[in-house]
């Protein structure tokens, strides 16, 4: 029994480190915090060793306990240290630690084209932030940005401990301060109008730090002097959306005609469902594929649809909000006895479709912490890392074109059979009485 438990406890952490390889490119995560280091001694509160996905990783932050820089570059771990007056050393490991540390994975950047000089800090955070916006970034979300070529002038710096039981203490010594003219190399900063204090300092809204392009030298970059003709601004690719909603037509009072249109959008159905899931999401998105067949000018008559729904909370709320179905006026039922999610069927000229998820695509793990959860064998925790995989796999959905995710069927030998049925599980309240996680 204890071994049974302990092979489903690996499962599980399996499942989620598995999980825990699709980062949304560019998206920022934190560990610890600048203005909280001083305060408990420097403490470092990441081992980078145990970030889960280290591929086109990027990130920066103190290393080890004041010891000096981290820069990790693309899946390169760079730590700095100045221990020596007038000397820095450069290495490269994944055993390294930080007192706090800000990253992302970037697996793709956009170039972008820098205009006048660069005099100081704020020109960096005020030309990345023009440019982030006048390209359709969200500058009140944190991202990362590189610039790359060569500067006229850098003034960086390395820090040093700070208390003398850290190995190469040195009294009345923070930091030693490097000048470099006419160099190349990399910057790679943090933006963020939110994190002050975090990871910018108090009056700043970036971070970053510089790699010589032999990378011999790496350290904060304190300040600026350069003309732009030969450097070269990088994003990370904005991930796309795919649009969602859907334009309907109802009748325009209780005994009105057709013509009463408006927008339905996921939110909308969300609250009916009353929270937001895979799902619904999946619902959503395969209707919108199977009713753009039937209605090709977009506006899908809720009085001339009826759809047959597997049984699922979810799919069965999308099939009812979105179709205007309803069993009492035959134009919904569930059925299991049909390979997809929805059968969707135009009454006026008889057109039906079926529409299926494409193999491959809904990750497996959370089919099968689904199934443990039904069966009430997920603890709270376990019910939130499922939750936490189950949002990673709707955001990747609507980045995702849905005609890579469903594939949708004319059916010309499809019986409407209607089964009044009611005793499906509703499969999305049977933990409502789990306690939370921490408590
Ligand atoms: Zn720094
Ligand atoms: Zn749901």
């Amino acid at each position: 029994m204890k071994l049974l438990k302990l092979y489903a406890a690996l499962l599980f952490i399996a499942l989620v480190t598995q999980v825990g390889f699709a980062q949304q490119s560019g998206k920022v995560y934190t560990v610890g915090a600048m203005n909280e280091m001083g305060k408990n001694n420097f403490q470092t509160q990441v081992w980078l060793d145990t970030l889960p996905d280290k591929s086109h990783l990027f990130g920066i932050g103190p290393y080890d306990r004041m010891k000096g820089e981290i820069m990790v570059f693309n899946g390169k771990p760079f730590y700095a240290s100045a221990l020596e007056k007038g000397k820095s050393v450069v290495g490269q490991s994944w055993d390294i630690r930080s007192p706090f540390f800000v990253y992302a994975n970037v697996s793709e950047w956009e170039a972008f084209e820098l205009s006048g000089d660069i005099t100081a800090l704020e020109d960096i955070q005020n030309k990345v932030a023009t440019i982030a916006q006048k390209n359709g970034y969200d500058t009140k979300e944190p991202f990362p940005f590189k610039i790359i070529g060569s500067f006229d002038s850098l003034t960086t710096h390395i820090v040093t401990p700070r208390s003398a039981d850290v190995e190469g203490y040195r009294e009345d010594f923070k930091q030693q301060v490097f000048l470099f003219n006419n160099s190349s190399g990399s910057l790679l900063g943090f933006y963020s109008e939110k994190h002050q204090g975090i990871f910018t300092s108090s009056k700043s809204y970036i971070h970053v730090h510089y790699l010589s392009s032999d990378q011999t030298f790496m350290g904060h970059l304190d300040k600026i002097n350069t003309a732009v003709k030969a450097l070269t601004l990088f994003l990370p690719v904005r991930p796309k959306s795919y649009k969602t909603g859907f334009r309907v037509n109802d009748t325009d009072f209780s005994k009105g005609r057709l013509g009463n249109i408006q927008k339905v959008e996921l939110n909308d159905l969300a609250k009916l469902h009353g929270h937001l899931c895979d799902g619904l999401v999946v619902g959503h998105l395969a209707l919108q594929e199977a009713l753009l067949i039937l209605y090709p000018d977009g506006i899908i008559d809720r009085t001339n649809t009826r759809i047959v729904s597997k049984p699922s909370p979810c799919l069965t709320d999308a099939a009812v909000y979105l179709t205007g179905g309803r069993y009492q006026y035959n134009s919904f039922y569930i059925s299991e006895d049909f390979d997809g999610l929805f059968t969707v069927q135009r009454i006026d000229n008889g057109k039906t479709v079926v529409v299926r998820m494409n193999q491959g695509v809904k990750p497996e793990s959370i089919n099968l912490l689904g199934t443990k959860a039904i069966k009430g064998e997920l603890n709270s925790c376990e019910l939130e890392g499922l939750k936490a995989m189950e949002d990673d796999f709707s955001e990747k959905l609507l980045r995702t074109d849905p005609k890579t995710i469903f594939t949708v069927a004319e059916l010309t030998d499809f019986e409407w059979n209607p089964l009044l049925k009611n005793d499906f599980v509703k499969t999305d309240i049977l933990n409502k009485d789990a306690r939370k996680c921490s408590q």
